[in-house]
């Protein structure tokens, strides 16, 4: 079953090398109960390290069932050593964290059986006498208890070889005796065991004794013959495992849960990473989504019929303007162009400025708009209630006003102001109407605004000689380019403009083109947002993975004694990969959480306009989700590559 031929092992330590094992050559065969005993240091351990596939042997043959082991993947010998072998430690090696039942089980999990999970976990619990304990947890049971939860840990696959290196090592004399009449009873059930021990008494109880010395086998003494057991020679187990993905993974998620549950603070932290991050995502995602809606509203809301007439070049630069001459417009050149330039609907001069409102005792700041009655249809301003002014309250300077929604409430609250005065700097005025509610688009309030005649505005009001800017509504927007040129031809014959003269002294805007470059540098706006959210989260990510990283140095021996009883490395791997996952799920859903909830916080309370879209929700959740893949795949696939016995002496 066993046979080892010239096997050597040379620790290399440094420029050190210590021959734990040289030309050992030995067979075993089945049904047999070997001792192995010998001075410490003789390579004891070692041997049954190699023989138990947890380590290689550095030269020398060992096959195993007939087959070469040597050539075998990670993963092969994972597959063997879980089939094939159970192994006894001196020091027990359960996970703290399971109780008994679990401990016993775990094997199962790695060998796809979990649906034998209860009848093995009572069979053998009762076997080794721990029925009434199987809820202990490592650390409320005597070491005599956890050395036979090991033993039936290493039954629950069904072996044919149990490998127990010293077990009764770390024992008080009556847990030995019980262990060993454990390993005699299962020998005579069939199974190999082959066990190292330091004790005469205990070697002379096994069948065979191998007395080893500097590496090398001393003796080899059989004290009782092997009796033909009834056992199958070679119970080639070929039943794959069938427990079903959605268990395996059910279980790789309660495993992080409880490890995660086990570290409470630290997983919290790092759930706190992917939170910010992803409620920050989600948050600025929201305002620069909100940014660009109002904006486009507000700019749809003009209409892309509209051209907008100003003095000067339409570069905004005021350091350019004062080399060349101005030319100011005035009322009449709206007259002049509507009456002249064809395919307009209308025309609307105006001047705006900041003005103090008071109304008895109360005042308010706003910004007031000097316009003619042509705005009520160009820019859809028809009162809610009341009128608005006419042609001859504007060509006598009537000092009337419509008063946006924020103004009635900051001076009148829910009283009418209509036909009440308030007073524009100091100067009467008749509230004639309430102008229709826009909204707040992005952080300016379009309600926060008083609309009076143009020329109340300019002579009364502002003290202007010129207007600001001229609107003009198209018929048809396709026209744009002619009715543009035809406007700042008119313009320059107007006032004169010397044909000679290169500077632009009028430009005229499309709304089509401002709500493009608007839109453009809200969008990059949006993006920059999200970018400094994101930095965030990959901070958040970094930190998971620094606890994995953390956890996985920690849990060294875990994953040691994981592999010894079968975990092959996809499996470490998903182990460590799921409680990264979990803690950037968890962080990302509670991200996305606060991140809505922030938003409307900010939005109630600020009035800015926010949009969050599920789209910005799944984008952060998605990457979230990836940083937990990311960051956690280095630590797993660490801990998936380390070699079972030296993890195992990993302290
Ligand atoms: P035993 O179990 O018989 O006490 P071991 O097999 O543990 O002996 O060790 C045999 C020799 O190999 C000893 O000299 C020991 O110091 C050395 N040795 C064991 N493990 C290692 C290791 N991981 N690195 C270096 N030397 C080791
Ligand atoms: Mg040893």
């Amino acid at each position: 079953m066993i046979s080892v031929q010239n096997l050597s092992k040379v620790y290399r330590m440094g420029e050190h090398e210590v021959h734990a094992l040289s030309d050992v050559s030995l067979t075993i065969e089945p049904g047999d109960f070997v001792a192995i005993m010998g001075p410490s240091g003789s390579g004891k351990s070692t041997l049954m390290q190699i023989l138990g596939l947890l380590d290689t042997p550095s030269s020398g043959s060992y096959k195993l069932y007939g087959r070469e082991v040597a050539g075998l993947s990670d993963d092969e010998l994972a597959i063997l050593r879980r089939e094939k072998i159970g192994f006894i430690f001196q020091q027990f090696h359960l996970l703290s964290r399971m109780t008994a039942r679990e401990n016993v089980v775990l094997p199962l999990f790695y060998s796809q059986r979990l649906e034998q999970s209860g009848p093995q976990g009572d069979r053998l619990l009762k076997m080794v006498n721990l029925s009434s304990h199987e809820s202990h947890r490592p650390n409320e049971m005597s070491g005599g208890q956890q050395q036979r939860v090991a033993i039936a840990r290493a039954l629950v696959n069904e072996p044919t070889i149990i490998f127990a290196d010293e077990p009764t090592g770390n024992l008080d004399s009556k847990s030995e005796h019980e262990i060993i009449e454990i390993l005699r009873s299962l020998n005579s059930s069939g199974i190999t065991v082959i066990m190292v021990t330091h004790e005469d008494e205990i070697g002379r109880q096994a069948k065979r004794l191998i007395r080893m010395r500097d590496g090398k086998v001393q003796s080899d003494t059989r004290l009782t013959p092997i009796e033909p057991t009834t056992a199958p020679v070679t119970p080639d187990k070929t039943t794959p495992g069938t427990s079903s993905l959605s268990a395996t993974l059910g279980l790789h998620l309660v495993q992080a849960m409880r490890t995660l549950i086990g570290n409470k603070v630290r997983s919290a932290l790092s759930v706190l990473g992917i939170l910010i991050g992803v409620a920050a995502v989600v948050a600025m995602l929201a305002l620069g989504r909100g940014a660009q809606v109002a904006i486009e509203s507000q700019l749809s809301s003009l209409g892309s019929n509209l051209l907008v007439l100003r003095s000067g070049p339409s570069r905004m630069g005021g350091v350019a303007m004062d080399s060349t001459v101005r030319y100011g417009l005035d009322p009449d050149d709206g007259d002049a162009i509507k009456r002249e330039v064809g395919g307009l609907r209308d025309v609307a001069p105006n001047v705006s400025g900041r003005a103090q409102v008071d109304f008895k005792n109360r005042n308010w700041s706003t910004q007031v708009l000097a316009t003619t009655p042509s705005y009520e249809s160009m820019r859809a301003a028809t009162p809610i209630i009341g009128r608005f002014f006419t042609e001859a309250e504007n060509r006598s300077r009537s000092r009337v006003a419509l008063l946006g929604a924020t103004v009635v409430r900051e001076l009148f609250g829910r009283d009418s102001p209509i036909g009440e005065m308030v007073r524009l700097n100091r100067i009467a005025f008749q509230v004639i109407g309430i102008l229709p509610e826009k909204g707040a688009s992005g952080w300016r309030d379009q309600d926060d605004t008083i609309v009076i005649p143009l020329a109340t505005g300019m002579y009364r009001l502002f003290g202007k000689q010129e207007v600001d800017s001229i609107d003009i509504e198209m018929l048809d927007s396709a026209q744009a380019e002619t009715i543009q040129e035809d406007i700042l031809m008119l313009m320059k014959q107007r006032h004169r403009v010397p044909a000679t003269s290169t500077d632009e002294a009028f430009s005229v805007n499309n709304m089509a083109d401002i709500q493009k470059a608007m839109s453009q540098s809200s969008q990059t706006l949006s993006l920059l947002l999200a970018a400094i959210a994101a930095i965030s989260l990959l901070v958040g990510g970094i930190g998971i993975m620094n606890i994995m990283l953390v956890s996985v140095t920690e849990r060294t021996r875990e994953i040691g004694l994981r592999k010894a009883i079968g975990a092959q490395r996809i499996d470490i791997l998903y182990q460590f990969l799921t409680e990264s996952l979990v803690i950037s799920l968890v962080g990302g859903t509670a991200g996305v959480v606060l991140g809505v909830s922030a938003t409307m916080l900010l939005q109630t309370t600020t009035g800015w306009t926010m949009q969050v879209s599920l789209s910005s929700i799944a984008l952060a959740f998605g990457f979230s989700a990836s940083i937990g893949v990311i960051f956690g795949l280095y630590p797993a696939r660490k801990a998936s590559y380390l070699n079972p016995i030296t993890a195992l002496r990993h302290d």
